[in-house]
């Protein structure tokens, strides 16, 4: 999507601000013995309160508000009542907050999507490292997130802190244009594929590198859409969505308290 409405770019910047702010608040919550359930709850009141609208809730039939994934989960988890979260584990948190505004009666919805990878409790140093890797190219994805560089730009700059550390990268899933039906395109590959699609202004897109201790390969669990290592090694994911401008772009989910570096 293309937002050139000054109106349609406020919706999707409220949008941003609501789901980091519930992001930061849900992160702030995990601790040994909670459950991803009781993290569910409270982004659902949190993005409801805020007035509006949990966009995972429902999408494809997805149950929940969060994807709540631990350790080997790369991404997708569902959260459950009997899922408590121990000392040394770390979760992966991905929330969208949808805004909408009606057009002819249609609704047309404009959403924050965004993610970060924490730890419970104490975590091992290999375990923080992968994290803060992880983190750093999802910075400096965003840095190469400019008006006239390449998809290839996006993925090449993440591929180079994957390849330096040694990490898999996950190939199946990435990132991807946000439009009024969630997921767009262009889909955006975390690794080099020889795109040459351009980043234009006031394109909004959502940048999410995920890096596995181990290797590559993922499946999909039995429940449909949990995805997790071919070899059960930790994995770690950070998503921002980004509005597109002629110079740096602006991150729209940027949480209150986060330092970008
Ligand atoms: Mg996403």
């Amino acid at each position: 999507m293309i937002l050139t409405v000054d109106s349609d770019i406020e919706l999707i910047r409220k949008s941003g601000k609501l789901a980091g702010q519930v992001l930061e608040h849900i992160a702030s919550l995990v601790q040994p013995g909670i459950t991803t359930w009781e993290l569910d709850l409270a982004a659902e009141k949190a993005i409801r309160d805020g007035g509006a609208q949990p966009t995972f809730k429902g999408y494809r039939n997805f149950p929940c508000t969060i994807c709540a994934s631990v350790n080997e989960e790369v991404v997708h988890g569902i959260p459950n009542r009997s899922k408590t979260l121990k000392e040394g584990d770390v979760i992966s948190l991905d929330i969208g907050v949808t805004f909408s505004k009606k057009v002819d009666g249609k609704n047309f919805d404009f959403i924050g999507d965004t993610a970060l990878t924490v730890p419970v409790g104490q975590i091992s140093p290999r375990l923080e490292k992968l994290l803060a890797d992880t983190k750093a190219s999802l910075y400096a994805a965003i840095e190469a997130s400019r008006a006239g560089n390449t998809l290839d730009d996006i993925g090449g700059a993440i591929e180079d802190i994957a390849k330096r550390n040694d990490y898999g990268i996950v190939r199946d899933y990435g990132g991807h244009g946000i439009g009024p039906n969630y997921h767009e395109d262009p889909f955006i590959f975390n690794y080099r594929t020889g795109s040459k699609v351009k980043l234009k202004p006031g394109m909004v897109i959502a940048v999410e590198p995920m890096f596995n201790q181990g290797g590559d390969r993922v499946r999909t669990k039995s429940d449909g859409w949990t995805v997790v290592t071919q070899d059960y090694k930790p994995s770690a994911h950070f998503e921002h969505s980004l509005l597109i401008t002629e110079g740096r772009p602006e991150i729209l989910t940027k949480r209150p308290n986060e330092v970008i570096s």
